[in-house]
């Protein structure tokens, strides 16, 4: 298939993609790239634990309180643009887009994605954002831990996609200080850790669920890892008897 009999066929029945992986897998640029060319909404899970973190901590909330800050949940007036050219955040009119990748908010964020009030709250929200999109005739492409789980079990197409430590390490490192020497690795590579490692207590990220799609991108390029998930989509399609 191509991308417009992609686009026709999604038109007529909808699609949620679902892509699990641990930091540095390249779940968000491939998710962009596939809503782009797909037509597609993109989600970005991780924003949205980004997001609430930035709110409870504007508002002056102890993290380790689980009430006060599933709470801040439910009252955060949080608006997403699920455009994947460029995907932006607002609470209450401001915007946070930058301010959320700031390293304070990694810093705070285990303290409140362990936090197993927020993850229900989030799991219904995203769920109820992508199963929107599918009934409205598009459809939605989500990233995060627990989205081919938890999430989004029933998920039309859903991939866990991983990538060796070392091209992990390399990317994020890429991508905090647009290079990528040993020195700045070594100091990345503990962040990243500390971050699997807390990510690791609440969801099972690393070995696929039943029915879950592995892709290693480590060695395949975008487009190599692009045209793996295009398979699996034009399979679900057909599967679908919708082209
Ligand atoms: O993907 P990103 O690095 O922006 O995610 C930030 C953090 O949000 C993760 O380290 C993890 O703690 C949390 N997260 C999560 N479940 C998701 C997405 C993100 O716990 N589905």
């Amino acid at each position: 298939m191509n991308d417009e009999e992609r686009r026709e066929a999604i038109r007529r029945s909808g699609i949620t993609i679902a892509i699990d992986g641990p930091a540095g897998s390249g779940k968000s640029t491939i998710s962009k790239l596939l809503a782009m060319r797909l037509g597609i909404g993109y989600l970005d899970t991780g924003a949205m634990y980004r997001s609430l973190t930035w709110y409870a901590l504007e508002q002056g909330l102890d993290l380790d309180d689980h009430e006060s800050v599933v709470e801040a949940a439910n009252r955060m007036p949080l608006v997403m643009n699920p455009d994947p050219v460029s995907p932006s955040y607002f609470v209450d009119g401001v915007e946070i887009t930058r301010a959320i990748r700031e390293p304070r908010i990694a810093l705070a964020i285990p303290a409140v994605s362990t936090n197993l009030l927020v993850r229900k709250w989030m799991a219904f929200e995203q769920r109820r954002r992508m199963m929107e999109a599918r009934e409205s005739g598009s459809g939605m492409i989500a990233e995060g831990r627990d989205i081919t789980t938890v999430v989004c079990p029933d998920a039309d197409v859903r991939v866990l996609l991983l990538a060796d430590e070392e091209e992990r390490l390399r990317r994020r490192t890429l991508e905090l200080h647009g290079e990528a020497t040993p020195e700045l690795m070594e100091s990345v590579r503990e962040q990243i850790t500390k971050r699997d490692t807390a990510d690791a207590t609440v969801s099972e990220f690393m070995t696929p669920a039943e029915g879950v799609e592995v892709v290693d991108s480590s060695g395949l390029g975008i487009e190599g890892v692009a045209e793996e998930i295009l398979t699996l989509v034009d399979r679900n399609l057909q599967s679908r008897a919708v082209i």
